[in-house]
Parts: C-alpha cells; sequence; structure tokens
C-alpha cells in the first residue's frame, strides 16, 4: 500500500483537495485523512486516526465497506496489479450520507479505489474520496422524493423483485421477494449470488428449466420474458423478467414474481366445479334416457334411435328384435320381486353381450326388451344368438334358473314403413314365436297378421260358444294303483267349431286372456257334477276332478261358488278334487290360499297340476293348501324301456308321500311307464295306456278298459313273476 505519509508534492495536493480523502485497511481502520476531512466531518485528524471509518457514515450506509473491497479485490486478481493509478481497480462514485462530529448528516458522493501494494504483506487499503454534494441537495430532494416514493412502491407491492446488474450480481431486492423465496437474511448479506441462485433454485419443480431459461435470457439482454414456476410445495409463481435500462443502455434485468398459487387453486376450484356441474348434467341427460334397473336406453331413447335410423340413407338395413322373456311372471311370483329384478339386469347384460356397442338395446317396461340393428348384415344371426344367450343357467340368490324368451324380428326392405308398424310387425311375429312354443325367434311373415286375426276371431267364437253352451265335458278315467280300478276322472273341457275339434291349448289360453275362463270353469264344473253324479253317487270314495285357472281363484266368491255348483247338482264336496297350477299360489294376494282352504274345510280336495314344469320345487311343497301331486306328463316321458335310473321321479314320489300327499302320475302311455311308477309307490294313474278322454255316453265303457289295461299290467307281472 502507499505509505501514510505521502511525498511533499502529493501530499501539498491531497491538503489542498477540496475534497476529503481518506485511507481506509479492509477492517475498516482509518489510516490516513487530509485538511478536508477535518474541515468536512469537524474532526482533528488525532480524533480519526486509527478510528473505524464507520463513525464518518449515517445510519444505513455503514456496511457498504466490505462489499466495495470485495469487489475491488476481485477486479485486481482479474488482471495484473500495475503501480499505474490511472489502471487501479476503482468503484463508480456512490451516493452516501456522512456524519458530523455534532451529529449533523450530510449528502455526499463517494468514490473508492484500492491502493496499489508495494509490500505483498501490508495490509490491503484503499483510498476514498468523500465529496460534499449538500450545494444539490435542493436538486435532488425531487429526486430522493421520487426515488422514496419508488422504493415505497417496490416494498409495498406483492410482487417479489429481485434486480440484477450488468455485472450479473445481485443490485437489490425488495421486502417482498426475500419473504416469497423465504432467502435467509444472511445468505442475502454475505452477497453470496450463487447460494442465493442455488436456495432459489432448489425449490422449484423442474430446476433445470428455470436455468434454461436464466442462460437464455442472459445471452439476450434485451430479451423480455415471462412464464409460471412450478414448486415443490405446490405453489405457483409467475415470473417477468425484462432488461433495466438506463437510456437505452441495458443496465441489467430486473425479475418479478408474482404468487399466483390461491388464484390457481381458485381457477382449479372453478374448472372443477364445472367439469362437475357438466358431468351431472350428462348424468340427468343419461337419466332421462335410461332405464333405472338394467342401465339399458328406455323406451323413449329407442323410440329416438328408431326415428333416426328411419329417416337414414335409403337402402340402410334396419331391424328390430322384440323380445320376452318367457313365463316371467312365474320368477317374479314364485321367487320375489328382488329375483326377477336380478334377473332382468343379468339378461340385460347378456343382451348387450350380443349386439355391436352402437346397436341399442332397450327395456321397454316388464319383461320386454328391444334391439335396434342398423346397418346390420345378418339380423337373423343375432336373434339366433339372443335367444341362445339364455341358454346358460342363471344364478339368482342361490337358486339356477333356466329362463328362455321369444323374440319377434322385423326388417325395412323395399317397401316403407314407419316406426310404428315396424314395431308391430315385430310384436306380431313375437307373439307368433310364444305361440309357436317359446324359446325361439320368427322374422314376421305377413301370414301371422292372419293368425293374429284368427286369434281375435277366436275369442269372439269362444264367447258365442260359451253362451250357446257348446262347451262340452269329457272325461278321463284316473286308475288307483293300489286298487286297480278308477277311483277318479279328470273333466277336460272341449269345444267342437264347425265340426272341428278346437284343442284346449288354443282355447284355454283365449279364455284366460278375455276371462271367458270363469263362464267355462263353471260350465265344466256344473256339467261335470251333473253328468257323473249317478257314478259318483254309487261310492263314496270316487271322485271329479276339475280344472280352475288362476284367473278364477281371483275372484273372491270362488270358494261359495264351488260349493254352491256342488249342492245345487248334489255332490259331496269331498268327491271334487280342484287341479291348481302352482303359480296360483304365489301371487300377491294370500285369498287364494284362503279360498283353498276354505274349500278345504268344506271337505273338497286340491292337486297341484303339471308339477315340476316351470320354476315350481319340492321346497316349496311344505304348507300349500294341497292334497295331491300331479307329476307332468314330460316325466312319466322320461321313462322309455323302464330299466333307467330316475331318481328325480323317485324322489319326487317320496318327498310328496313325506309331506302327506298322494301322488297321480300323468301322460302314462306305455305299460313300462306303468310298472315303473308303480313300482316307485305311485297312488294314481292316468293316460292313454287306460283311456283318454270320453264323453259321459262313453265313459262306462272307457272306465272298464282302464281297469282291463290295469289287471292286463297285473298279468305280465304275475306272469313275469312265474
Ligand atoms: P291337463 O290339466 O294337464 O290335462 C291333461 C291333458 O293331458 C289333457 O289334454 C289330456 O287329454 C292329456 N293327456 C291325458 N293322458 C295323456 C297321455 O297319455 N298322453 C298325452 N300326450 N296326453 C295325455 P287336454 O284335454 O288337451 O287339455 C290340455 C290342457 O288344457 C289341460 O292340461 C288343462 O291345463 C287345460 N284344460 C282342459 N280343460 C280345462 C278346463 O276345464 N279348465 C281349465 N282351466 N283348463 C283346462
Ligand atoms: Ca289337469
Ligand atoms: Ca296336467
Amino acid at each position: 500500500m502507499a505509505s501514510p505519509h505521502p511525498a511533499p508534492a502529493v501530499e501539498a495536493v491531497l491538503e489542498s483537495s477540496p475534497d476529503a480523502i481518506l485511507v481506509i485497511t479492509e477492517d475498516g481502520t482509518i489510516r490516513f485523512v487530509n485538511a478536508a476531512t477535518e474541515r468536512m466531518f469537524g474532526y482533528s485528524r488525532d480524533e480519526l486516526l486509527g478510528q473505524d471509518h464507520r463513525m464518518l457514515l449515517a445510519e444505513g450506509f455503514r456496511s457498504g465497506q466490505q462489499r466495495i473491497f470485495f469487489a475491488l479485490r476481485k477486479d485486481a486478481d482479474a488482471g495484473p496489479v500495475t503501480t499505474d493509478a490511472m489502471a487501479a481497480p476503482a468503484f463508480p462514485p456512490v451516493e452516501a450520507y456522512g456524519v458530523r462530529r455534532d451529529g449533523t448528516e450530510f449528502q455526499g458522493e463517494v468514490a473508492c479505489s484500492l491502493l496499489a501494494e508495494d509490500n505483498a504483506d501490508a495490509p490491503i487499503s484503499m483510498a476514498v474520496a468523500v465529496r460534499d454534494t449538500s450545494h444539490r441537495l435542493a436538486a435532488d430532494a425531487g429526486l430522493r422524493e421520487a426515488m422514496s416514493l419508488l422504493s415505497a412502491t417496490l416494498e409495498s407491492t406483492a410482487d417479489g423483485i429481485l434486480v440484477v446488474g450488468g455485472d450479473g450480481r445481485i443490485a437489490g431486492v425488495n421486502n417482498q421477494f426475500v419473504s416469497m423465496w423465504g432467502i435467509p437474511r444472511e445468505l442475502l448479506s454475505a452477497q453470496n449470488d450463487d447460494a442465493v441462485l442455488g436456495f432459489v433454485v432448489d425449490q422449484l419443480a423442474d430446476p433445470a428449466q428455470f436455468m434454461e431459461k436464466v442462460t437464455a435470457l442472459y445471452a439476450d439482454p434485451t430479451a423480455e420474458s415471462h412464464d409460471v414456476l412450478d414448486f415443490r410445495d405446490g405453489r405457483t409463481f409467475e415470473r417477468y423478467s425484462r432488461p433495466q435500462k438506463v437510456a437505452d443502455r441495458v443496465v441489467g434485468r430486473v425479475w418479478s414474481f408474482r404468487d399466483v398459487t390461491p388464484a390457481r387453486i381458485a381457477q382449479e376450484r372453478i374448472t372443477r366445479a364445472m367439469t362437475d356441474l357438466a358431468e351431472q348434467a350428462a348424468q340427468l341427460k343419461a337419466l332421462a334416457f335410461q332405464d333405472p334397473l338394467t342401465g339399458l336406453s328406455n323406451r323413449q331413447l329407442f323410440n329416438d334411435h328408431l326415428a333416426a335410423a328411419l329417416r337414414g340413407p335409403c337402402g340402410t338395413a334396419v331391424d328390430v328384435l322384440l323380445l320376452d322373456l318367457d313365463d316371467f311372471k312365474e320368477v317374479n311370483d314364485i321367487l320375489g320381486h328382488h329375483a326377477g329384478d336380478q334377473m332382468l339386469i343379468e339378461v340385460g347384460r347378456r343382451l348387450r353381450e350380443c349386439v355391436r356397442p352402437n346397436d341399442v338395446v332397450a327395456r321397454l317396461g316388464g319383461d320386454e326388451f328391444v334391439v335396434l340393428l342398423v346397418g346390420s348384415l345378418d339380423p337373423e344371426a343375432v336373434a339366433e344368438r339372443t335367444v341362445d344367450s339364455l341358454r346358460v343357467p342363471l344364478w339368482i340368490e342361490g337358486t339356477m334358473l333356466r329362463p328362455s324368451l321369444s323374440l319377434g324380428l322385423a326388417s325395412i326392405h323395399e317397401d316403407a314403413v314407419d316406426a310404428s308398424e315396424l314395431l308391430r310387425r315385430a310384436d306380431v311375429a313375437m307373439y307368433a314365436a310364444k305361440t309357436a312354443g317359446k324359446n325361439r325367434y320368427l322374422r314376421f311373415r305377413p301370414e301371422m297378421m292372419k293368425s293374429l286375426v284368427e286369434r281375435t276371431e277366436l275369442e269372439a267364437g269362444l264367447r258365442v260358444a260359451v253362451d250357446a253352451g257348446q262347451i262340452a265335458v269329457h272325461y278321463q278315467p284316473i286308475v288307483s294303483s293300489r286298487l286297480g280300478v278308477v277311483v277318479k276322472v279328470e273333466a277336460l273341457a272341449r269345444w267342437v267349431r264347425d265340426g272341428e275339434t278346437v284343442p284346449p291349448e288354443q282355447f284355454i289360453p283365449a279364455a284366460e286372456r278375455s276371462g271367458l275362463i270363469v263362464e267355462i270353469g263353471t260350465e265344466v264344473l256344473l256339467k261335470g257334477c251333473t253328468e257323473l253324479k249317478p257314478w259318483l253317487a254309487e261310492d263314496s270314495s270316487r271322485a271329479l276332478a276339475v280344472n280352475v285357472s288362476g284367473v278364477q281363484l281371483q275372484h273372491g266368491d270362488f270358494a261359495e261358488l264351488v260349493q254352491a255348483v256342488a249342492r245345487s247338482a248334489g255332490v259331496d264336496p269331498r268327491q271334487l278334487v280342484l287341479e291348481v297350477t302352482e303359480s296360483v299360489f304365489f301371487d300377491d294376494d294370500c285369498h287364494v290360499i284362503q279360498q283353498l282352504t276354505a274349500l278345504r274345510t268344506a271337505g273338497v280336495r286340491v292337486a297341484l297340476d303339471d308339477f315340476g314344469t316351470g320354476y315350481s320345487s319340492l321346497g316349496r311343497l311344505q304348507g300349500l293348501p294341497v292334497d295331491t301331486l300331479k307329476i307332468d306328463q314330460s316325466f312319466t316321458s322320461m321313462i322309455r324301456t323302464g330299466e333307467e335310473n330316475l331318481p328325480i321321479l323317485s324322489c319326487m314320489i317320496a318327498m310328496a308321500h313325506g309331506l302327506g300327499l298322494t301322488v297321480t302320475a300323468e301322460g302314462v302311455e306305455t305299460p313300462a311307464q306303468a310298472e315303473y311308477l308303480i313300482n316307485l309307490d305311485c297312488d294314481s294313474l292316468q293316460g292313454f295306456l287306460f283311456s283318454g278322454a270320453e264323453a259321459q255316453p262313453a265313459l262306462a265303457s272307457a272306465i272298464d278298459r282302464s281297469a282291463n289295461a290295469f289287471a292286463a299290467l297285473r298279468g305280465d307281472r304275475v306272469a313275469g313273476h312265474r
């Protein structure tokens, strides 16, 4: 360093300088002052030498010295140190406030330069020149005010601001910047810009991307940029960066950061709410067009799609598959509505699997479904698949069910057909499928319309026949296995129309549909009692069985009616058997049970007809007001050679006996069947082997024929034993 005692010529210059000139070592100690220093600060030279220079600086300006030293030394290290004063590292003049001995403050300009070293061991010093600029005060007052306004503005803004000088060093920050980034004060005052940058970058979700941007901006000092920074902790800042200019010269870069996390969260909330709303609206809309049980389309949506398909390009195939479950009512009645619902859901699911994703499958209500195919190449294949889809049994609440469906297929071809006509055709075809024996599909044919007309005519004809008393009754003998004689006959309705016998399978359902069955049933009972009274009177163990449809039992006075008819005909109620099918017991109204119970109290017996068909099961028999089980002929027909093992038959008979019921087997046509059933201890046998149904005049010989046929069996058996 230059000696604190300069050469006389130099000293004269220094002493005459109007600026205060001081030499300060790195630790801040004053080593030299000139006369102007004494004048300016009001201290004597002795009072200043060896003191800390900060005593001369107003509060707020006392910390700059180390930074200046640091900067000067860095510059000095960068280039060769020369003794040339012009080349000595210098710090540009800065504004500062000095304090006089009397405590008054004044404004001055401070310029610093590093003193060149002669001796490497000497402490590093710098020369400081202070110029009193109080005279500029008036002019600066405005500037100071503007500055304070500016700094107040900077401090009050919500944005964090960082100014980086042209040299890349931090030139200033506002408090908001420090708190937004959570930068420790020590880090800032240590002037370690790299540490500050590291601290900042570490908080970002994607530091590399940020650094890339920073690098790009420094490569182009005039560039302005703006982006969004995502933090690891979930916050979001908006970042702006623009050059700091003095006149047209870029002197640094201003970075401002705005915490937009609350705004972002609010925006996200709004977006989420909007999405939820849109979803809900879509759901509501879907619900309006959806069958709530199966989730399939509803009738309305189906109609819309069908209408759209029919408006579509000419020549596009449009097919409607209308289908209905067979005997669904029984499932509902016997297993309950919950099971019925499960079945509908499963059927809906299987239907969907039979078609392409875009085909419409709708539930029209109840157990009726419809499929719309547009542009299908092979609707028959789809119809077949659909019928087949129920081949695999369904498990519902632990019960295995084998439902089936009947399907009608109608298509538009050359002839223009409107939607309602197309649906009507599918309906007619579906009806034809049911009539043809269910569990199948049929394509609409114009002849089907004819059978529809015939059906209507059948009902009208039946009405006339009932009114005219044209319904006749035939009797089929039922043979007792124990006695080998006919102890019972079953009354079966007969209708001869224009010389032709109409099968009961045709007119009984028609009568049930139209309600005529009530009159027919009463007529059969009355005729039966009247015609058979003499035969019944001969032996009190003989009985007359009549079929009773569920529709008849719906009438509350049925029990009284039966008794009144028996009374009027003079037949003992104990000689009457009413044959009902199992489904009558599962209607919601329990007065069916009450009626049958009342009848049984009066001595009338009840037989369960067609047992084993439909969804009935032995487990449900217990507790029903029933005396006899009639095993359906489909079971009897399983006996072919008589050698087979049929546990289902033996089981049925044994169980019925266990429940105290007698058993009648229907449809016995061969001696082998009769033998088999007798061996299983079946109580009574009915079938063509003995006799078909005959009108009353032919009944006596039919009864004899039956006994003979039974005796022939016995003869065979006796012969067989021998
Ligand atoms: P169902 O009550 O099961 O009557 C037995 C049916 O089986 C009768 O048919 C009878 O002729 C027939 N059958 C008797 N033995 C044999 C046999 O060995 N082999 C075969 N293959 N069939 C045999 P039908 O008279 O044609 O009656 C059919 C159904 O119509 C009856 O079945 C019954 O459900 C109903 N039905 C008949 N008359 C009446 C009635 O007055 N009222 C009600 N509600 N239904 C009736
Ligand atoms: Ca019957
Ligand atoms: Ca039967």
